[in-house]
């Protein structure tokens, strides 16, 4: 039973949970990681194509590329990885250990937790409600913008009227061959900078207009929508359909809440800047806390979780020194500094 025992399990492996697993490493904890999804990454997978550049001391880089790195770093001292694995709750039946359960009724066994849920939990997109719709998806039905040249010299047809949407529309307007773009509603709710750029795009907007229809063999050829505002009706062909009609939120961990976790809205958890939560052994870190002055960045994500790690260290073992010696001068890394170093002058 102790192997099964974990020092610390990260639920959640997105920006957050990858730092802190590599951080719980760095401070020799015996560390597993669980995300609901099939892939770490967390929620950047929803923006793979978009450039960040407010991450610090980095050049803009692709969030595809974040994604592939933070996962090599997150990785670095071998955490036990389990993915496909939604935790539902967490129950404290000896004093020595959390009892994690999954939605398969599977346990999982670890001293301290840090939850790096990240805001609203296991998020799914909202599907096209239209009969046969998830034949064509990943194929011309899309829910996120994987490979952008995959849309070149396409005619697509975006539904959904928010930032994402109108910004996908933007992104897609030098490669694509036509661009069209419908909502429900009376107007897109995207910045009006953004809904400027899109009319100067040439890009041709529809409110009151909704997907009712979609037609094809192995592939979209036709898509029915209906105008609500008089009725009517049509058949228009399109090579891909992007939907982008928000995302479900699911907050799972936190429906039962056995611990009694201080929460806010039901899908944050109130804790202290240093990510320390009303119950002790249990510390959270990124998008899933609430602290006066949290920033909803990646850049928060990793502070947090620090200072979730360096709580979790001193909780298990009260001597440990507060914070961990700087990673330029720690001792962990020498052999991998060999490595790296042998390495570039080999090349
Ligand atoms: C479109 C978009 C663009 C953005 N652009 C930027 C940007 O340019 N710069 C920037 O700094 N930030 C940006 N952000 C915000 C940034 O992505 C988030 O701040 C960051 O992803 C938060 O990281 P996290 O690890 O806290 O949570 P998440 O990335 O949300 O990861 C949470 C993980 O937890 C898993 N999970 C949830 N519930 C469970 C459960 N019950 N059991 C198991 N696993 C679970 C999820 O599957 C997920 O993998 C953007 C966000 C969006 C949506």
């Amino acid at each position: 039973m102790s192997d099964n025992i974990y020092d610390v399990t990260v639920i959640g492996g997105g920006p957050a949970g990858l730092f802190s697993a590599f951080y719980a490493g760095l401070r020799e904890m015996k560390t597993k990681i669980i995300d609901g999804q099939d892939q770490l990454g967390g929620k950047v997978h929803l923006y793979p194509q978009k450039m960040i550049w407010d991450i610090g001391g980095t050049e803009p880089l692709a969030a595809g590329d974040l994604i592939k790195k933070s996962i090599s770093q997150g990785l670095t001292f071998d955490p036990d990885v389990v993915l496909n694995t939604t935790i539902t709750n967490i129950r404290k039946e000896d004093s020595n250990y959390f009892t994690i359960e999954t939605s398969e009724g599977e346990k999982h066994f670890s001293k301290a937790v840090i939850i790096t849920i990240g805001g609203g939990g296991m998020i799914s997109p909202v599907k096209l409600d239209v009969e046969g719709a998830e034949r064509f998806e990943g194929k011309t039905l899309h829910y996120a913008v994987p490979d952008i040249m995959s849309f070149k010299d396409k005619k697509i047809l975006i539904t959904g009227g928010s930032y994402s949407a109108v910004d996908w529309a933007n992104d897609l307007t030098p490669i694509a061959r036509e661009i069209h773009i419908i909502y429900r509603g009376d107007d897109l709710t995207a910045h009006e900078a953004e809904v400027s750029r899109l009319k100067k795009n040439g890009v041709k907007i529809r409110t009151q207009s909704v997907v009712t229809g979609v037609i094809g063999e192995d592939n979209l050829e036709f898509v029915e929508i209906e105008n609500k505002e008089t009725g009517e009706v049509t058949n228009e062909a399109y090579d891909a359909i992007i939907v982008n009609h928000g995302y479900n939120q699911n907050n799972l961990l936190f429906r039962e809440n056995h611990l009694g976790l201080n929460l806010e809205n039901d899908f944050y958890i109130q804790a202290s800047p240093t990510g320390i939560t009303n119950v002790p052994g249990i510390y959270a870190a990124g998008d899933c806390i609430r602290y006066e002055g949290k920033v909803n960045l990646i850049a928060g994500a990793y502070s947090d979780a620090v200072n979730a790690v360096n709580n979790a260290k001193m909780y298990l073992d009260p001597k440990a020194n507060k914070y961990a010696m700087v990673s330029s001068h720690n001792e962990r890394f020498d052999e991998k500094n060999m490595e790296i170093m042998y390495k570039e002058e080999d090349a």
